[in-house]
């Protein structure tokens, strides 16, 4: 038997970072599955301008 029974009980979460082209402003929210680096993402809460997904990440959940 070889089980693993003591796996990391880290949390993890995977985040997008979207960046403006034309402001420089990074937005990092939830990653969704239809995701991925280049990728046109949401609207510029600054400038209004499109966004690019620069980069996508885990992230440990500190609790
Ligand atoms: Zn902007």
């Amino acid at each position: 038997m070889s089980s693993k029974l003591f796996k990391s009980q880290k949390q993890s979460k995977v985040v997008t970072i979207e960046e403006c082209n034309s402001c420089g402003l990074k937005m990092k929210r939830l990653f969704q599955p239809n995701d991925f680096i280049f990728k046109e993402g949401s609207s510029c809460q600054k400038c209004g301008s499109k966004t690019i997904m620069t980069s996508i990440y885990k992230e440990e959940i500190s609790s």
